[in-house]
């Protein structure tokens, strides 16, 4: 993408139709239907909105590190897509650490497994919409994201395109589910697996190959390539501004810049994290829970997806051009009582610096500087583990 980003004190000049904070999935697609219906559309981010040869890709940003500085640690996760900041979890005796979330254009899109499923229709049950409600909506983005695979057997009739046929390994793997009883299917992906496609999950995918239908392809990209949205990079949104009840500006910063930014209407699309910091940060005369939270609910209840990974060996030789992520069963997630989670092909195999990071990012900081002592041998014992295996995440 040639167009650049706009420059603060122009964005500031304007009176935007429709601010998005956040250009992920939400408000990438949300600002691709805008500015195709001809609003004036400004998206805002912490991120590099816009990819370019600075952008890190096509491995786990824990490979680029190359010290254990936190400013190049921050430099490295931001040119790659990551969420940057470190926040402390003040329900549990962790110390600080980074979540793994996307930033930048796309999003956690930008990262994402490309697996597409659907919700079941009784997970509706106390929502004010229905599955049948929400089956044009999810045929359109299975459209727009170019869905490969099956279905899930457990849900109603509807189709995809064709996913690739199964690896050797995964076969077995496919045979073996089915022998003891459960019904495996071809796991939809959003991926469109050109040559030597290595199913990028965790990072952004190369853009030589730009084979991941993530948010900042499918959405984003075509908003300013097609339909003139502008685009604001590094720029943090720390309080929105309200006059009466209405919210009126947006006080952010750019390079260590403050500045305020105007819009008629603004998508607060800052994810499950950023979102509720946001709104209970912007307090004002009408508002002194922060906007948005009459309830006092906001920035409550917020859960970290819970992945438990298992590896498998298969008799089938596991060669590195075969596809990985193909599979998944959903049996066990409406078993009798007790609701259990989808078992999806994770992909390829975690690196080893991932894991090691998520192992100490937890510890307290004495503890990770005396385990520190031990990286080398701690990785040894991480690579025998993930290396050449299948990965199955429980989800
Ligand atoms: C590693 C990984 C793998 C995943 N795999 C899958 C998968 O296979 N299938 C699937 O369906 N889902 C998957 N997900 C989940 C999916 O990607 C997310 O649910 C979805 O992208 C969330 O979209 P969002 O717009 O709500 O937030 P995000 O995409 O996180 O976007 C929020 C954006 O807001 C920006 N922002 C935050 N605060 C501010 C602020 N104050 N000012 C300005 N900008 C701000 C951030 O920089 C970010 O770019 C995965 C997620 C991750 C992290």
């Amino acid at each position: 993408m040639k167009i650049a980003p706009i420059d603060p004190d122009k964005a500031s000049d304007i009176n935007w139709d429709f601010i998005m904070i956040g250009a992920g999935m939400g408000g990438s697609s949300i600002g691709h239907a805008l500015s195709s219906a001809g609003k004036k559309i400004l998206f805002c981010d912490s991120g590099f909105i816009n990819r370019n040869e600075e952008t890190l890709s096509g491995k786990y940003s824990e490979e680029f590190f190359s010290s254990k500085s936190k400013i190049n640690k921050r430099n490295v996760l931001k040119k790659s897509g990551r969420y940057f900041n470190y926040i402390v979890d003040k329900t549990s005796s962790a110390s600080s650490f980074v979540p793994f979330i996307g930033s930048g254009g796309g999003g956690s899109s930008a990262l994402f497994g490309m697996a597409m499923e659907r919700f079941f229709p009784q997970d509706f049950d106390s929502w004010p919409v229905s599955y049948e409600e929400m089956v044009p909506y999810y045929e359109k983005v299975e459209a727009q994201f170019r869905g490969k695979g099956e279905k899930d057997p457990f849900l109603p009739v509807y189709s995809l395109l064709p996913g690739p046929q199964l690896s050797p390994p995964n076969k077995e793997i496919f045979e073996f589910l089915k022998n003891q009883g459960f019904r495996p299917y071809h796991l939809p992906m959003a991926c469109e697996y050109v040559r030597n496609c290595s199913e990028c999950s965790g990072y952004i995918c190369p853009l030589d190959k730009n084979c991941k239908n993530d948010a900042f392809k499918i959405y984003l990209s075509p908003a300013i390539e097609n339909f003139g949205a502008s685009y604001l990079q590094s720029c943090t949104v720390l309080e929105l501004m309200t006059e009466n009840d209405l919210v009126t500006s947006a006080n952010c910063v750019v390079d260590g810049k403050s500045f305020y930014l105007k819009a008629s209407n603004w998508i607060i699309a800052a994810g499950a994290l950023e979102t509720p910091k946001l709104l209970l940060k912007s307090k004002s005369k009408h508002f002194l829970n922060g906007l948005a939270n009459s309830s006092q609910l906001v920035g409550t209840n917020l859960m970290r997806h819970l992945v438990d990974l298992y590896t498998l060996k298969t008799k089938a030789e596991i060669k590195k051009s075969y596809l990985v992520k193909q599979i998944a069963i959903s049996d066990l997630i409406f078993k009798g009582n007790k609701q259990l989670g989808i078992l999806q092909s994770f992909g390829k195999a975690v690196a080893p610096e991932s894991v090691l990071e998520e192992i100490l990012s937890p510890c307290p900081f004495f503890i990770r500087k005396l385990l520190s002592v031990f990286d080398l041998i701690i990785l040894n014992i991480i690579k025998y583990f993930v290396t050449g295996q299948r990965n199955f995440g429980f989800t």
